[in-house]
């Protein structure tokens, strides 16, 4: 069949993608089909565009971990300060 034929040799077009992680991927598109803005990385998963100066950002997704760390930190400061202030306040015989 020459139809399936043609659509085989079809030419393709490879057009770069960069993830915010500095991966680049090239998947291939026929020359006539519209090519993406963004596509997803396939080694970190975060979606990559065509300029390599400027990556889309990565989806926003709040790390659990990183919001507990977040309140261990503020906590152990309130200590020290409890701690320092109790310090503080023995070094002037208040206790
Ligand atoms: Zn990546």
């Amino acid at each position: 069949m020459g139809e399936a034929e043609r659509g085989e040799s079809a030419p393709r077009l490879r057009i770069s993608f960069w993830c915010s992680n500095g991966h680049e991927t090239q998947p291939s598109f026929a020359s006539d089909a519209q090519t993406p803005e963004t596509w997803d990385c396939p080694r970190c998963g975060f979606p990559a565009g065509q300029d390599r100066d400027n990556p889309p950002d990565p989806p926003r997704t709040e790390p659990y971990k990183t919001h507990l760390a977040y309140v261990r930190e503020r906590r152990s400061d309130a200590d020290g300060e409890a701690i320092l202030a109790e310090a503080l306040a023995k070094l002037r015989g208040e206790i």
